[in-house]
């Protein structure tokens, strides 16, 4: 039995959304047309039919009260949002230009970002690995616009990022591990050329932690987002506490050392533990300690012997 409030505020939502969407994608529909782009196009507009198709279907012989909603909501729901997310990823793959040009960009982003929480929060409700990922992969491209952060940490983004997680999928790790290395890349870009300051944002949300947590997974490129995440975060001198204290300090070291895979994040790890003043004494503690380790392991080895 499916609460039919519960699935009214649903369906009025994405009535919002698929308005919205719809006088975006109705200022480029004079830039996507058939002739021009003859393959990319066929996508959006049976999207766009599909999903109005879908909520008028939903809508029709159903005066919003007493009647209840078909059995199958949850699916229709899914299936208009998989409609219109694709419609969201045309726009940002062929016309971001386009709507730059309008100025309409700002507009785009905040669109875009209501779009994916909400379905954040819908898709916690599912646990379906699938729309977990596109959910995870749609918020990691935010994480990837500096002037997005602030809100991505209000609206508690990062922390659905990193509840999503918590399914343990192996895919909706991968995005999860993308999204914070694209936070941390634009995060640090913008520390060094003094656009910001202070300590990270993704400090308060328990980031870090979750990578330290994380950082020995077995998918290489997954591990490899992780590395660069704990390398960018590590060059904000802000983060330096949170490094000791996290023992983050102790997981670039490793990174730095020959047990990471990738060359250049290894000479990332070196050189932002060299830069640090705070790290080069905890780097050589870590040598001393990994020398005493050494020590340790041949003694027993010997002993068994
Ligand atoms: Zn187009």
């Amino acid at each position: 039995m499916i609460l039919d409030v519960y699935c009214l505020c649903v369906f009025l939502t994405v009535v919002d959304f698929f308005n919205q969407i719809n006088i975006l994608y109705g200022t480029l529909t004079e830039f996507c047309t058939d002739s021009l782009y003859p393959t990319m196009c066929a996508g959006p507009k049976h999207d766009q039919e599909g999903a109005s198709l879908l909520l008028s279907k939903t809508c029709s012989n159903r005066n919003f009260i007493g009647v209840p909603f078909p059995r199958n909501f949850p699916d229709v729901v899914k299936i208009i949002f998989k409609r219109l997310f694709r419609i969201y990823a045309h726009i940002y793959h062929s016309h971001f230009q386009n709507i730059v040009g309008f100025g309409e960009e700002v507009h785009l982003n905040t669109c875009f970002k209501h779009f994916v929480l909400f379905t954040w929060h819908v898709a916690s409700k599912s646990n379906d690995p699938q729309t977990l990922r596109m959910v995870a992969g749609a918020i990691a491209n935010l994480c990837g616009n500096q002037k997005l952060h602030e809100m991505l940490i209000e609206d508690d983004g990062i922390k659905a990022l990193l509840g999503m997680a918590q399914c343990g999928n192996s895919d909706v790790i991968a995005q999860v591990a993308r999204g914070l290395a694209n936070f941390a890349k634009c995060e640090s870009r913008a520390t060094v050329q003094g656009y910001r300051s202070g300590r990270s944002l993704l400090m308060e949300d328990g980031a870090l932690s979750w990578l330290i947590a994380n950082s020995i997974v077995t998918l290489s490129s997954t591990r490899r987002h992780i590395e660069l995440a704990i390398c960018h975060l590590a060059q904000n001198d802000d983060n330096a506490q949170d490094f000791i204290s996290t023992g983050a300090a102790k997981e670039l070291s490793r990174i730095s050392s020959l047990e990471s895979s990738r060359e250049d994040i290894r000479n990332l790890a070196k050189k932002t533990l060299a830069w640090n003043p705070n790290f080069q004494v905890l780097m050589r503690e870590e040598v001393h300690v990994s020398y005493l380790n050494f020590y340790k392991d041949v003694l027993v080895f010997e002993r068994a012997l």
